[in-house]
């Protein structure tokens, strides 16, 4: 068993302080937020992840995880000490490390004895030496430690599937000593065969930019074929599925439709062509992939209004978390296409399964409302937005039956030109032209 100290309960830290408690470690979350810890004392989630909630209450009825305001608490018996803070993206693009590094600081300040500190949020190359500078002079006097870096690649919505059965761990760190302690962390995925990366600091460090930063390209990738199919008549799904098919390509990431949101990839993408530019290199094939995803919002809009009928004012939002299983609207591409549409003068009424008090906050000047027919009831114009299995399966009939016109733009590629025009509707989707004649 290795005492943890887990600092930050976001998305990532919360998650992984529960599945390293599942473990079998003793965990103690810390978060400066004295109303979301006073809440997780009480077994209520900050935010909408399938399962977390059972798997906190469990290791809380265990005494395996606990929550704490204080980090001197939180620090005070662990072996290994984690910075799962938040690194938004800042105004000139690069990743905010003023949350790493006071976190950093106050851990300098508070250490008695040896510890491993380890980043898990998503930091630049560089911090971790920055980061040690930032310990060593906050400390009151010399202490030893380690520093380890240990990227996290949970995808929201399937969070603890992903954390607990990942593809791979990786760890970089400066002793062999720390970089031990991290793996025996995760010494219960050996009995999964989980790959186990160890490597340096700042390749750990970089891996996880390059990884996200891949995957934004292959969405930009598909999305760029498919505004190319959408002109010369070709179908963009059966481009990815046979694309998908061949092993070298893999099927993931590889659907077209509004692109990339959410708190990782749009920010990721942007620091790493920051690092880029700051080591000398430029990221040019990241910068293209950036350019593609900022442009769908807009190729949306045109599509809408290509769908309205002349003088018409109210368009029905179906989602707009970023990905379904999630209430994050970070950078989801909702956002710039309700401000597009909204600033056309047009009504705007929204629903999503989740994500509603979040987005009443943003657009105070949307109609919320509670399902898709009642988001429809006198709209010219459905944009599905965000995948939900419930809008997957809408009652078309029902639906259009709401609606004063019947359109449909399909941001998602889910439905299909026969479906929809069978039921009345004219229809629109990403890189699928209508079947001529
Ligand atoms: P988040 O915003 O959901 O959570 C961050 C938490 O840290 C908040 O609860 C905040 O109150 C707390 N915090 C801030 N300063 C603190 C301090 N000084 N002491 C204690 N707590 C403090 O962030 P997140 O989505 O969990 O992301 C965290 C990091 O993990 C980021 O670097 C992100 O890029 C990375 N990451 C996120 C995901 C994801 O899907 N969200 C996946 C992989 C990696």
């Amino acid at each position: 068993m290795i005492r943890i100290c887990m600092v930050g309960t976001g998305y990532v830290g919360l998650v992984s302080g529960a599945c390293m408690a599942d473990f079998g470690h003793d965990v103690c979350c810390v978060d400066i937020n004295a109303e979301r810890i006073a809440g997780l004392k009480k077994g209520v989630i900050p935010f909408y992840e399938p399962g977390l909630d059972k798997l906190v209450t469990k290791n809380v009825q265990a005494d395996r995880l606990h929550f704490t305001t204080s980090l001197a608490e939180g620090m005070a018996a662990a072996d290994v000490v984690f910075i799962a803070v938040q690194t938004p993206q800042s105004e000139s693009g690069e990743a905010d490390l003023q949350y790493v590094m006071q976190v950093g600081a106050e851990i300098g300040r508070l250490m008695t004895g040896y510890k491993v500190i380890v980043t898990k949020s998503t930091v630049p190359v560089g911090t971790a030496r920055h980061l040690d500078r930032v310990i060593r002079q906050a400390q009151p006097k010399p202490v030893p430690f380690d520093l380890a870096s240990n990227p996290e690649f949970l995808r929201e919505g399937s969070s603890i599937e992903d954390f607990m059965r990942p593809d791979r761990v990786v760890i970089g760190a400066e002793t062999e000593q720390a970089g031990n302690l991290v793996r025996e962390i995760y010494r219960p995925l050996y009995l999964l065969e989980t790959p186990i990366v160890m490597c340096g600091i700042e390749t750990a460090e970089l891996i996880k930019y390059a990884s996200n930063s891949f995957l934004a390209v292959k969405i930009s990738f598909i999305n760029e074929i498919a505004a190319l199919a959408e002109n010369v008549g070709a179908d963009v799904s059966k481009i990815a599925r046979s694309m998908g098919l061949d092993k070298r390509i893999g099927a993931k990431f590889l659907h077209a439709g509004l692109g990339f949101g959410g708190s990782c990839l749009p920010k990721d993408t942007h620091a790493l062509v920051h690092i880029g530019q700051e080591a000398g290199v430029d990221m040019a094939i990241v910068r293209a992939a950036i350019d593609r995803n900022e442009e769908l919002p807009r190729r949306a809009f045109a599509k809408a209004q290509r769908l309205l009928p002349a003088g018409a004012g109210t368009v029905a939002l179906l989602g707009i978390a970023f990905k379904p299983n999630t209430d994050d609207i970070r950078a989801a591409a909702s956002r710039p296409l309700t401000r597009l549409l909204l600033d056309a003068g047009l009504k705007v009424r929204i629903t999503d399964p989740v994500a509603m008090p979040m987005f009443r906050e943003a657009f105070p000047e949307a109609v919320a409302c509670a399902s898709a027919y009642e988001a429809a009831s006198g709209a010219d114009l459905c944009i599905l937005v965000t995948e939900w299995n419930e809008f997957r399966q809408l009652d078309l009939d029902r639906l259009g039956a709401a609606m004063k016109h019947r359109a449909f733009l399909d941001c998602r590629n889910v439905y299909d030109h026969a479906r929809l025009t069978a039921h009345g509707f004219t229809y629109d989707c990403f890189g699928r032209p209508a079947p001529r004649g």
